[in-house]
C-alpha cells in the first residue's frame, strides 16, 4: 500500500477510536474537591464530576472507602493533584478498579500539578522515612489562583483530547473561568495590598503559594515537619519565635486538633484562625472562587480584629 493512502486511513481509524464519539458526559474523578471544581467550570454538562475526598477533609490521609473503587472503575478520567499528597491512599485504589483507561501513564489520567508552579521542591535528599509528607515539593499549589488558572488549561486540554468534537467547548468554557478568576483577583488583590508582608504561622505547610501570591510572610509551623504532629520542644521554639516577631495569627486547617494551636495562642497573645485550603471546606464555600473569597474575607477580618502586621 502507498504512504500517502495509508495516512489519511490511519487518521480515520483514530478519529474513530472508541470514547471519541461516545454518547453522554465523560466520567471524571477527581481526588479532592478543588480538582473537581476546576473541572466543573471547564467542563459543563459535558462532565460528570465526583470528587473522592471531601474538603473538610485532610487531603494527605484520606480513609478508602469501597466506593472510590467503583467510582475508579466507571471513571474516563482520572485528575490527581499528584507531587505524592495521595500516596497514602489513591495507588491501590486505582489498582482495584481495573480500569485500564485511568492508569498512571493512561490517557484518562492527568497529574494536575504536572503544568502548575510547585515551592520548597527539596534539594538535598528527602525520603518518607523521615515523616515528611512533601517529597516532591509542596503539593499544595492550588491555593495559587495562578495555578488554578494552569489546572483549568491542562483540564481542558485533557478532555479535548478525550471528545474532541467539544475541544472548541471545553476551551470557550475555559476562557470563561480565567477571565472570571482574573476579576476575583483585582479584588483579592485590593482586599490584601494594605497588608502586605503581615506575619503569620501556619499548623501545615498548606499555605506557601497563597502565602507568595498574596504576600503573607510566614515565620513557622505548628508541625515540626510536614506531616509529624507537634512535639514539645519544636513547640516552645514557636512559642519564642512568635513573641520575637510579635506574631498575632494562627492559620489552621478545619481537620487539626486546636489544643496545641490553643495553647500557643495562650501564650502568645496571638489568634487561632480556621483558613480553609479546599473547595467544601465549610457550607457555601463550593467553587473555586469562592474558596479564596471566604479565606481571603476571613483573613481580612483577623487581620484588622488583632492588629496584625
Ligand atoms: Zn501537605
Amino acid at each position: 500500500m502507498n504512504l500517502r493512502l495509508l495516512v489519511p486511513m490511519l487518521a480515520a481509524a483514530l478519529l474513530a477510536a472508541p470514547g471519541v464519539h461516545a454518547a453522554g458526559p465523560l466520567n471524571v474523578v477527581t481526588t479532592t474537591e478543588d480538582l473537581a471544581a476546576i473541572a466543573r467550570e471547564v467542563g459543563g454538562d459535558r462532565v460528570k464530576v465526583e470528587a473522592l475526598s471531601r474538603g473538610y477533609q485532610d487531603p494527605h490521609f484520606v480513609e478508602a472507602k469501597p466506593s472510590f473503587v467503583l467510582k475508579l472503575n466507571r471513571a474516563d478520567l482520572l485528575i490527581a493533584v499528584g507531587r505524592e499528597l495521595e500516596i497514602g491512599w489513591l495507588p491501590p485504589l486505582v489498582t482495584q478498579s481495573r480500569n485500564s483507561r485511568i492508569q498512571p501513564g493512561a490517557n484518562g489520567y492527568l497529574d494536575a500539578s504536572l503544568t502548575a508552579r510547585i515551592l520548597e521542591i527539596p534539594t538535598g535528599q528527602i525520603t518518607r522515612a523521615m515523616g515528611d509528607v512533601h517529597p516532591q515539593g509542596n503539593p499544595h499549589y492550588w491555593l495559587d489562583p495562578g495555578n488554578g488558572r494552569r489546572v483549568a488549561q491542562a483540564i481542558a486540554q485533557k478532555l479535548s483530547t478525550l471528545r474532541r468534537d467539544d475541544a472548541a467547548f471545553f476551551a470557550q468554557r475555559e476562557a470563561d473561568f480565567a477571565g472570571r478568576l482574573a476579576a476575583a483577583e483585582k479584588r483579592w488583590d485590593a482586599l490584601m495590598a494594605p497588608y502586605k508582608g503581615t506575619r503569620v504561622v501556619t499548623y501545615h505547610r498548606s499555605w506557601p503559594n497563597f502565602a507568595e501570591r498574596f504576600g503573607l510572610n510566614v515565620i513557622g509551623y505548628v508541625e515540626p515537619r510536614p506531616g509529624i504532629p507537634p512535639s514539645p520542644s519544636h513547640t516552645l521554639d514557636l512559642i519564642q519565635e512568635m513573641k520575637r516577631q510579635n506574631v498575632k495569627l494562627i492559620l489552621v486547617e478545619p481537620y487539626f486538633d486546636l489544643k496545641t494551636p490553643n495553647a500557643v495562642a495562650r501564650e502568645t497573645g496571638a489568634r487561632v484562625v480556621v483558613l480553609l485550603p479546599s473547595v467544601g471546606g465549610e457550607k457555601g464555600v463550593e467553587d473555586y472562587i469562592k474558596l479564596f473569597d471566604y479565606d481571603i474575607d476571613t483573613l481580612v477580618s483577623a487581620i484588622k480584629e488583632t492588629g496584625a502586621r
